[in-house]
């Protein structure tokens, strides 16, 4: 490895030190070695973050690496599963130190608030592309699979939806009074892993909503072959967003918006009272396929669905 290259991992990466036990080689050798507990099973996923695609060539590096490693710990989360390491992949047009150091300092203290080490990764020069991949782990045969969706069950979210697809408005010039939360939703994703342990042994199926809720919650109906139904009245929304779409007309944005990272889940009627905290029932799983949104007891068509790359 280049001089260069192995001066910046040491700097902003490697002297934060494993504090995970099943963490027994991290940054440094060939690979890192992990051990994982008797019973267990380990969930890896992997997001990849590419300059103009899915963020703005002047975005804060500090909210950028935040970014990153929440939308990846939020796949855990979905998952039911408790992230433990992550792997780091860079593609940076050149060394830049304070934006590395904003970029490092925002991406470590996510992973030290929910005890995730970063185990190695790879350092390249080449446009700015930033890829993660996570590891957790969860007891066997506990995971929240999009598969697991039954008809009757109860649809949840772990909390208010739009605000991030607000932020992504402003950041395109929309005006708006009260901008600070949606930004904060749009630039600063908290993953939902304490709901996503709590919903272990309770839920059926779940997903984190990353391309919209129409677009997510329909990976569940058709991976657990059902529908749905959906009461837009019951949709949590926070005042900003009320308000943009009380001026815009816009009822959609919110079904539609990406970026929010609350769970979507289902569950039976019986698990009711074992809900989290905080989490609002929008809706519930019928036969009939596809997916039907109720606004003032009337069905509504979406004009478009989620975010997808290659369309
Ligand atoms: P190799 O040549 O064997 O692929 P590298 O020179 O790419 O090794 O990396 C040396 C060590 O530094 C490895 O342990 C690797 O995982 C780690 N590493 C490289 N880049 C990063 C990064 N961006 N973040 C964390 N660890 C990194
Ligand atoms: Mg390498």
């Amino acid at each position: 490895m280049a001089e260069a290259e192995f001066d910046l991992i040491q700097r902003y990466f490697a002297q934060h030190q494993p504090c995970h036990p099943a963490t027994r080689l991290g940054i440094g050798d060939d690979c890192a070695l992990l051990s994982v507990a008797a019973g267990h099973q380990l969930a890896v996923t992997t997001d990849t973050m590419v300059e103009n695609v899915h963020f703005f060539a002047d975005v804060d590096p500090a909210d950028l690496g935040h970014k990153l490693l929440a939308v990846n710990l939020s796949d855990l989360a979905a998952m039911g599963a408790e992230p433990f390491a992550v792997t780091l992949a860079l593609t940076l047009p050149a060394i830049n130190h304070p934006w590395l150091q904003a970029f490092s300092e925002s991406f470590m203290a996510l992973a030290r608030q929910h005890q995730v080490d970063l185990i190695g990764g790879d350092t390249t020069a080449g446009p700015l592309t930033l890829t993660v991949q996570a590891m957790g782990w969860v007891p066997e045969g506990q995971a929240l699979l999009r598969s697991a969706a039954q008809v009757g069950d109860l649809i949840y979210l772990s909390g208010a939806i739009g605000d991030a697809g607000l932020g992504l408005k402003i950041r395109q010039g929309l005006a708006v009074t009260d901008q600070e939360q949606a930004l904060q939703a749009f630039n600063r994703p908290q993953p939902q892993l304490a709901t996503g342990l709590a919903l272990r042994g309770i839920a059926h199926a779940c997903i984190d909503i990353s391309d919209g809720l129409a677009a997510d919650l329909g990976h569940i109906l058709q991976k657990s072959q059902v529908g749905a139904r959906i009461d837009w009245e019951r949709l949590p929304l926070s005042a900003s967003v009320s308000a943009y779409i009380q001026s815009s007309g816009d009822w959609q944005m919110p079904l539609i918006a990406g970026d929010d990272y609350q769970l979507c889940f289902t569950l039976p009627k019986s698990r009711q009272s074992s809900v989290p905290a905080g989490c609002v029932c929008i809706g519930e799983i019928e036969a009939q396929p596809g997916l039907r949104i109720f606004k003032q007891g009337i069905s509504r068509q979406l004009e478009a669905s989620g975010f997808e790359h290659f369309s």
